[in-house]
């Protein structure tokens, strides 16, 4: 019990399955909660408002949980590799403690860190906590290379068996011999360290809504016992089965709160094992057990795919001669009122946006996405994007998903539509999803003139996406005659234990 600790929140906001910070109350005598806002990540214009509320709302409620404790967070700004230094001297820090985390950014990000901490005498310690295994591991397992499909995928996760039960939160008793120094002089310190609001971020709230998945570990955790006491939806539920345009949503909404680590994975996977149990019930891929494995499937392809965000120089996916449209991505662009969409509500969007219609790149709408979701993440989002612009993984792209027919699928009355642009709230559901079909006189009847009261189609579905499938059959015979299909085996020998700083360089090699 010697040493004095900080233990940086990240990405995981919770008090649940945090290994790190339970390894590091066991051996601290001093701990400091630390949030870094940090200007390459927390941009205000990069990130959209309502995904900064979520964040804000996390950081609270993770702050009021540290106080229970008889903690607090400290929320500190600038680069981490700058301000970490300089508390390692104010406050005599001996061990850093954070979850590790598998982004590039974060990687080269946490390398600097690590080296500034070994100038200081300060050892730094990670746990695996954000996935549900170690990705490093399934890419060796797998012979040194990211598996490519999800069936392969499946194959090894067998051999490493189910993932880690969740480790539980910090208890008062955890705490009886820990103190957080500072908690007790508020006046400087708390305007020192305390947490922004969106107002002094400089945030626009004039567009801002309702708050409908607030932020915060409690939340989560309540979501996800809400969930679960509904057995026979949990045992029964299959992916495609769900609407993506039912007005309230039809699957769980918990990827913002797994995203920001607010549940940990591992307690969702265990949760829904408890559920499982005994009970006749749905498999992987459809099953919500499968939806956690996609996210480990595309983290896992992140961490062995190079540049697994952009097209350029990324082995695995297709090169496509995308058209530059402003106009048309400005059109595309949406998400700003929720900042979530069902999955499916997604395909479509993404496919209309590239290979479908508007015939343009998956890293704008990659952007796009970043910005707007809730739960936008970095591995997800670019590996989900690959998928539906039939870049990478998926490669029916002569599938493609009709703006019109999509839709009357599931909301035959166009409910949806009509909640979301109440212009057309009085079209006969006969023309609510093609209203520029509509007579005139039906228009005026529902008091919306297309082209004047809502825009006319920017494309022809029929004719643009029969022209964009050749374009894609030529990308896919280009592709067969040159670009590399699967991306380079590391050299994947068996880890033994490496320094921090080993691994990190090693990573970001
Ligand atoms: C173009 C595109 C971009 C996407 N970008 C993101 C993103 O940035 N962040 C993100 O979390 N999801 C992303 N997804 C995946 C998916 O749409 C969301 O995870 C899902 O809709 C979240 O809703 P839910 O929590 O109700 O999911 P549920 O169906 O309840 O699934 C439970 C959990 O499984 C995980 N999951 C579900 N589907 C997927 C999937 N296809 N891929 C990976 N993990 C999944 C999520 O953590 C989710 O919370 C994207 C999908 C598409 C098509």
């Amino acid at each position: 019990m010697t040493h004095v600790c900080v233990h940086w929140f990240r990405k995981g906001l919770r008090l649940h399955d945090n290994p790190a910070l339970l390894s590091a109350l066991r051996e601290c005598k001093e701990i400091y909660p630390v949030f870094i806002l940090d200007p390459c990540v927390h941009n205000k214009d990069a990130v959209g408002v309502n995904r900064w509320r979520f964040l804000l709302g996390a950081l609270q409620d993770l702050d009021g949980s540290l106080r229970k404790l008889n903690s607090r967070l400290f929320v500190v700004r600038g680069k981490p590799q700058d301000v970490l230094p300089k508390l390692f001297l104010e406050w005599g820090v001996s061990r850093l403690t954070y979850e590790y985390d598998t982004e590039p950014f974060s990687r080269s990000r946490d390398q600097k860190v690590a080296e500034r901490a070994k100038e200081h005498g300060v050892e730094v310690v990670y746990k695996i906590s954000h996935t549900l295994h170690d990705v490093d591991r399934i890419i060796e397992e797998n012979g040194g290379k990211a598996p490519l499909t999800y069936v392969r995928f499946q194959t090894v996760l067998k051999n490493l068996g189910p993932p880690k039960r969740p480790v539980p939160a910090p208890s008062v008793q955890d705490m009886k011999d820990v103190r957080t120094p500072c908690l007790d002089s508020p006046g400087a310190k708390e305007q020192q360290y305390g947490l922004p609001t969106l107002d002094e971020l400089g945030h626009d709230l004039s567009g801002l809504q309702e708050v409908l998945f607030p932020g915060g570990e409690e939340e989560a955790l309540r979501r996800l016992e809400e969930h679960m006491q509904r057995p026979g939806w949990v045992c029964s539920f299959e992916k495609p089965q769900t609407s993506p345009n039912s007005l309230s949503p039809s699957t769980t909404v918990l990827s913002p709160y797994v995203t920001f680590g607010c549940l940990s994975a591992r307690t969702f996977w265990w949760r829904l094992t408890d559920v499982y149990q005994g009970k006749k019930h749905s498999a992987p891929p459809v099953s919500l057990h499968g939806q956690l494995l996609w996210r480990e499937f595309y983290y896992t392809a992140s961490v062995g795919v190079p540049n697994f965000h952009r097209m350029l120089d990324n082995p695995v996916c297709t090169q496509i001669d995308w058209d530059t449209n402003p106009e048309y991505l400005a059109a595309w662009t949406e998400l700003r009122r929720e900042g979530w969409i069902h999955h499916l509500a997604r395909h479509a969007v993404a496919c209309f946006l590239t290979r479908g219609d508007l015939w343009i790149n998956w890293e704008e709408g990659q952007k796009v996405f970043e910005e707007l979701l809730l739960d936008g993440d970095w591995a997800l989002n670019a590996g989900n994007w690959l998928w539906l612009s039939a870049s990478a993984f998926f490669l029916q792209y002569f599938r493609v998903y009709s703006p019109v027919a999509f839709g009357k699928k599931t909301d035959k009355q166009g409910d949806y539509i009509k909640k979301y642009l109440p212009v057309l709230k009085k079209f006969p559901a006969q023309y609510i999803y093609e209203p520029w079909k509509a007579p005139l006189s039906v228009q005026q009847a529902a008091g919306c003139i297309v082209g004047k009261d809502y825009p006319c189609p920017i494309v022809e579905h029929e004719v643009i996406s029969k022209k964009n499938i050749q374009r894609m059959k030529a990308s896919y015979a280009k592709r067969s005659q040159g670009v590399p299909p699967s991306p380079q085996p590391n050299t994947g020998v068996k880890r033994k234990a490496p320094s921090v700083l080993d691994m990190l360089k090693k990573k970001t090699k």
